[in-house]
């Protein structure tokens, strides 16, 4: 037997083999890969509990005394019911497994089984339930036992009639028949010196291990083959960018100096610091490839514009992309009126032939020296006459894919120097394997004379009372945000939804002007509302989401948000990031829906606590993990992980890069024949890339 073996000349049953088929496993190597997603340690069990077990799932060992189907009163549905009772104390209360709408339930289990239940216990009543537990029924004294009782025992995802025990009976007789120590090794024997175990015993201890420290060995083992696999596909791409040659295209660093001492504040130590971190990239001959990671409101944008600076006085064009007209139309804006003295001459290009032909797209003649856009200048060709420095602001609306874009686009032309920011805060781990190929610069400092954002959590019943309040700070001339959740995807009801709202709160908050933000408006329409708001003759907006990256009215300073706990904790962040930009003290408002529950509220209540993105994200990354928080465009990026975790790995991570610098160290294209595997295991991770 090797790992190429095809599993349908193994002489397994029919049914069994079309099964391990439609999961995808033709081959011994593909099953033994099909690893366990979790184990359970049954080489003893605990007692029965004698109380619910909080959060925590227990595995305990027992015999089905009672087995019944049992009707709902008055419905006509059913549910199932099995009495499990302790094998060696009768004296504690047994437990009684439950199960709903599983109409075959009945069919499998019954009086006298041995049974192995993972599950939570919770009380209800008198008694003590598990509702849908994991269930294995077992046979004490069957020849196989061995195999799935008195050892740690693999938990296989099981799909299209896979069956738990046949699958754990196969792989045993896999490893038992297969040389283990033939298994290829990713990692050739000259760097595998940190190594405790070897893959063959890694792979049999991810699904058989002797004992719980043997399993975290295993999993580390083979984890950190996922992570290098990464690692190597990110350093090559980073060596791959920096061997290009540009020109250096930092210029003394007047402009810079005079639009600075033009501005009302000093720039914070670390908006500095970022500042100085790109200039240098940019006076280098290494084409620059830089995140600059900063909560809401740290200031990213004059950083960017600092910079932009140094290029256009050497003589270069830069660009700002943005992932909204609005927020193209802002940067502009601001961008105008701070250039204007200094003589620069600033263009505006969107997706929207006709906002660039109200805004004209060059002013006093010549070609723009700074120009703003949204993504559409991506693919303007002729737009980047002499385009040296590109800045992508919000990288994580535009997806990794255009990020992709636009260096293929930088190898194929003049290698701009590229600059991302982004306001999500980003664990380490990521900015070393998805965003590895950058180098970051963080401000962790926000600037001073901020007012403070207090954050409440209310009902929504008491919209009279919120009404009052927005009222009173709009006498005292600020303005609010009222932001609904209205989704992009029914678009017409939202509109006509959002059309109402401004309505009933026009009324609300009379004398006062209330203007209407969506998604559906036309750009001129977006164009005009946002300079209403700007300028202060409309004091509340109602609005969608299109407000929650960048917006800058640094006099608005209360925000509610409507059925709030239908916002994920880090959006909700971003938006509460559109006040307390100003020197008053400030309001964010979440109101929950009619049908929120506690559980909502207290979800909500986070926010209460903090204003900190990075607390923020830590939060939503425990509420809904890793994938969702970067957007479906980048989770892709993850795919290949199937042992290791993105958020938790951090030591691994690190592991892994140092072991890729090593390996790229000796063999920068890994054309050795002994780095054959290495480099196909990077192709599959670049097919996954792209
Ligand atoms: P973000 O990092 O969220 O993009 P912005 O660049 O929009 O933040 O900056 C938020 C606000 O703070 C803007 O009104 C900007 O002019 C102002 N600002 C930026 N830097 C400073 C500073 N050092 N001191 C005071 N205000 C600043
Ligand atoms: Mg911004």
């Amino acid at each position: 037997m090797t790992p190429k073996t095809p599993l349908d000349t193994l002489e397994l049953p029919r049914e069994f083999q079309r099964a391990l088929q439609q999961n995808g496993l033709l081959t011994v190597g593909q099953l033994l890969r099909h690893y366990p997603r979790r184990h359970e340690d049954r080489r003893s069990f605990g007692s029965f509990p004698l109380g619910g077990s909080g959060g925590q799932a227990l595995c305990l060992y027992g015999v089905v005394t009672d087995a019944q189907r049992r009707f709902l009163r008055g419905r006509g549905r059913s549910f199932f019911e099995a009495t499990l009772t302790s094998p060696d104390n009768a004296l504690t209360p047994p437990l009684i497994l439950r199960w709903f709408n599983l109409p075959f339930i009945h069919k499998l289990l019954a009086t006298g089984q041995h049974l192995v239940v993972y599950g939570k216990v919770k009380e209800s009543g008198k008694r003590l339930v598990l509702d849908h537990p994991d269930y294995e029924i077992v046979e004490p004294d069957s020849p196989d036992s061995s195999l799935h009782m008195r050892r740690i025992v693999p938990i296989y995802p099981l799909k299209e009639g896979l069956k738990q025990r046949p699958l754990r009976a196969l792989l045993a007789r896999v490893l038992e028949s297969l040389p283990l120590e033939s298994l290829a090794e990713l990692v050739p024997p000259a760097f595998q010196k940190g190594d405790i175990l070897s893959l063959g015993q890694a792979i049999r201890g991810i699904h058989f291990p002797d004992d719980p420290e043997h399993l975290a060995q295993s999993r580390h083992r083979l984890a950190r083959d996922e992570f290098l696999a990464l690692q190597l596909n990110v350093l090559r791409q980073r060596a791959r960018l920096r061997a290009h040659q540009k020109p250096s295209r930092a210029g003394p660093g007047e402009l810079t100096r005079e639009l600075l001492a033009s501005l009302p504040f000093k720039l914070t130590g670390a908006q500095q610091r970022s500042v100085e971190e790109i200039r240098r990239d940019l006076a280098s001959t290494c084409p620059m490839n830089r995140l600059l990671q900063g909560d809401v409101g740290s200031g990213k944008t004059l950083v960017a514009l600092a910079s932009m600076l140094y290029a256009v006085e050497s003589g270069w064009q830069a660009a700002l992309m943005a992932p909204t007209q609005i927020l193209a139309e802002q940067h502009y804006l601001n961008f105008e009126q701070w250039l204007a003295p200094l003589g620069i001459r600033v263009g505006l290009r969107t997706g929207s032939k006709k906002s660039s032909d109200s805004l004209p797209l060059l002013e006093g003649g010549g070609e723009p020296q700074i120009l703003v856009g949204t993504h559409a200048l991506l693919w303007e060709k002729e737009a980047f006459a002499k385009l040296g420095y590109v800045v992508i602001d919000e990288q994580h609306k535009f997806g990794v894919l255009q990020r992709g874009r636009l260096t293929e686009k930088a190898e194929e032309g003049q290698h701009p120097d590229l600059l991302v920011m982004t306001a999500t805060p980003i664990p380490r781990t990521l900015t070393l394997t998805v965003y590895g190929d950058l180098d970051v610069s963080l401000i962790d400092e926000l600037p001073q004379g901020r007012g403070k954002i207090v954050t409440a959590v209310r009902p929504g019943t008491r919209t009279k009372e919120a009404a009052k309040f927005v009222k009173e700070h709009l006498e005292q001339d600020r303005q609010a945000y009222l932001v609904f959740p209205l989704v992009e995807e029914s678009e017409k009801v939202s509109a006509k939804a959002a059309t109402q709202e401004v309505e009933s709160w026009s009324r609300l908050l009379h004398p006062h002007e209330v203007g209407l933000l969506h998604g559906r408006l036309s750009a001129e329409e977006k164009q005009a509302t946002m300079d209403a708001f700007r300028q202060g003759r409309l004091g509340a907006l109602v609005s969608t989401t299109v407000i929650e990256v960048g917006v800058d009215v640094p006099n608005a300073n209360v925000m509610l948000v409507f059925d709030a706990e239908r916002f994920g904790l880090a959006q909700l962040h971003q938006l509460r990031g559109r006040i307390g930009r100003g020197a008053h003290k400030s309001y964010c408002i979440l109101l929950t829906g009619k049908k929120a529950g506690d559980e909502a509220a207290e979800k909500l209540a986070v926010l209460e606590d903090t204003t900190d993105g990075f607390r923020v994200a830590e939060a939503d990354l425990e509420l809904r993990g890793a994938g969702e928080i970067l957007g479906t465009a980048q989770s892709g990026h993850t795919s290949g992980l199937r042992l290791g975790n993105l958020v938790s790995d951090t030591a691994l991570v690190h592991e892994a890069r140092a072991l890729a610098q090593s390996i790229l160290a000796a063999d920068p294209d890994l054309s050795q024949p002994e780095h054959r595997l290495l480099k196909k295991a990077v192709r599959r991770v670049e097919a996954n890339f792209s």
